[in-house]
């Protein structure tokens, strides 16, 4: 009897043993959970066979895309959500409150580990910052596309989708805000910028340059944003379903003054491209000291930064070194609430 008592108890404790390093396995063979949401643009673009031009953006649906990189599966549990499927010059703000609101819901499920959002090259750079002020959390939020459609020969959507999930499932991108991850480098959404019409290497960071690269799924990053951006952020648009409307108002030789006056009666604020250090004409001068709305100065030169000093009219804001169209998201934002001309001031050097 007390053979057979003995034999159960080894028996027993045998199964516990076995069961505890069959959970223990599972644990460790678990993957991420990688929520990729799918925006359109060249990546999901279909046109004639092998060709990079003349083709349909926004075609492919979100699990199409994913079909086309089975090693995706050896990186991360993926769910695939359709935002919409849209040429990003058709992006809206009212997408990117979906993309903020839908982030920011299930960024509080632990099981999710990061974001890995598809979109057309055209205004990635929009989304991006977009999200870099409006996102909740310190996981990985990356945005990729693609400048050549899914149907053309040595297509670069795919190693986009792949590195993306990579970095979105990296521990090194914890925290550091929105990225966006393109022909092998890792930006940060505020400095990033197409700079190509047509080139594989569309998106690059100016003077600041990337601040990581991603080789054979392993993620190196050697900086990180030093603005606010996501945690830090005080822009709240839980509630919101729309955004302010700011136009952006491109200076040139004989730039007419009309059409700023346009602008300015049916914008609630203004970004101005100027020249050089955010500079325009006198006749846009006059008009710009006579508005009530905030108005923004930026540059049309890709680089360097606009201060206090450089400014022409003493009712305006300097963007720092924002583009135009950063500006504009910034501005856009800083008009939800009620804002003083310092506070402008104050933002525009914080984010
Ligand atoms: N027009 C396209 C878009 O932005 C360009 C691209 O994705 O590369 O949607």
């Amino acid at each position: 009897m007390k053979r057979i008592i003995t034999m159960l108890l080894c028996l027993m404790m045998a199964r516990s043993l076995l069961s505890a390093a069959a959970e223990e396995a599972t644990v460790s063979q678990s993957k991420p959970k990688i929520v990729v949401l799918a925006t359109g643009g060249t990546i999901a673009g279909v046109g004639e066979e092998g060709k990079t031009a003349g083709y349909k953006p926004g075609s492919l649906t979100a699990e199409e895309l994913l079909s086309a990189v089975p090693q995706l599966s050896d990186v991360a549990d993926i769910e695939a959500i359709q935002v919409c499927n849209v040429n990003s010059d058709d992006m809206t703000a009212e997408v990117w409150l979906t993309l903020a609101h839908t982030i920011n819901e299930m960024a509080a499920n632990p099981d999710v580990k990061g974001f890995v959002v598809t979109h057309g090259t055209d205004t990635m750079e929009e989304t991006a910052y977009f999200l870099n002020l409006t996102v909740r959390t310190d996981k990985p939020v990356v945005l990729t596309g693609s400048m050549r459609p899914a149907t053309s020969i040595s297509a670069d959507g795919p190693m986009n989708l792949y590195e993306s999930v990579c970095v979105a499932a990296s521990d090194e991108a914890v925290g550091q805000g929105v990225l966006i991850v393109f022909s092998d480098r890792i930006y940060a959404a505020r400095s990033v910028t197409k700079t190509s019409t047509y080139s594989v290497m569309a998106i690059a960071a100016g003077e600041t340059g990337s601040i990581g690269v991603v080789r054979d799924g392993a993620v190196f990053l050697y900086e990180s944003p030093s603005k606010e951006h996501t945690m830090g952020s005080e822009f709240d648009v839980s509630g919101l379903e729309k955004l302010p409307k700011v136009s952006i108002l491109y200076f040139s030789v004989d730039a007419d003054p009309e059409l700023l006056a346009f602008a300015a009666e049916h914008s609630d604020g203004l970004v101005i491209a100027g020249a050089g250090a955010g500079e325009f004409s006198e006749k846009w001068i006059e008009i710009i000291n006579g508005l009530t709305i905030p108005v923004v100065i930026s540059s049309r030169i890709d680089d360097g930064v606009i201060t206090k000093d450089n400014l022409l009219c003493q009712n305006t804001v300097a963007a720092n070194n924002l583009s135009p169209q950063k500006a504009a998201i910034l501005l856009r934002l800083a008009l939800t609430g009620e804002v003083s001309q310092e506070r402008l001031e104050e933002l525009f050097l914080q984010y």
